[in-house]
């Protein structure tokens, strides 16, 4: 290498990644679920965060494991309980979107000390300006590109990872 450093190198190919090259596919529920239905599908979904959305994918919370353990243990009928009591709910949610970098996104994971963004778009309902849920961006996400950047280094090297 020369001129620019390997580090400098290496930080401008990872600030070229993009939220919508690597996201995945959500998982979602409806805000009409109750508590129970939610862990259920979190289960089924074999996800950690689940999105409550409206109709027509529109985002209206965000449920962690640790909520759902959190109500559990109280002595309530998690079948009677809407996950809208429960939920971390608009406009208390972090997103990113398919254009923002993934950096940035890795970064947002990090300062809210959370596992997971719903990533979204603009959409106008009714004449209000919402967000539809497509996507999400997760830990496992920021990992799993992390491996590819370096497998990449490693093929260009000739070398196998
Ligand atoms: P866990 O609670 O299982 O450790 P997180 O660290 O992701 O999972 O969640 C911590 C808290 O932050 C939870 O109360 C959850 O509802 C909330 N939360 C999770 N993701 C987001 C997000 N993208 N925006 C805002 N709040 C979130």
């Amino acid at each position: 290498y020369t001129g620019k450093s390997l580090s400098s190198k290496l930080s401008e190919e990872i600030k070229k990644l993009k939220v919508k090259d690597f996201k995945a596919i959500p998982a979602v529920v409806s805000d009409k679920s109750s508590v129970y239905d939610v862990i259920v599908a979190l289960f089924v979904q074999d996800v950690g965060t689940i999105y409550i959305v409206s109709e027509g994918g529109i985002l209206e919370g965000v449920v962690s494991r640790k909520d759902l353990l959190k109500i559990a243990l109280g002595q309530v009928d998690i079948h009677k309980i809407p996950i809208t009591v429960v939920m971390t709910r608009m406009p208390n949610i972090i997103s990113t979107t398919p254009e923002e970098s993934l950096l940035a996104a890795a970064q947002k994971l990090i300062n809210h000390e959370i596992d997971s963004l719903p990533v979204v778009r603009p959409v106008t309902v009714e004449g209000r300006e919402r967000l539809e849920v497509i996507g999400r961006v997760t830990k496992t996400t920021i990992t799993k590109a992390f491996v590819e950047l370096g497998a990449d280094k490693l093929i260009q090297r000739g070398e196998r990872p």
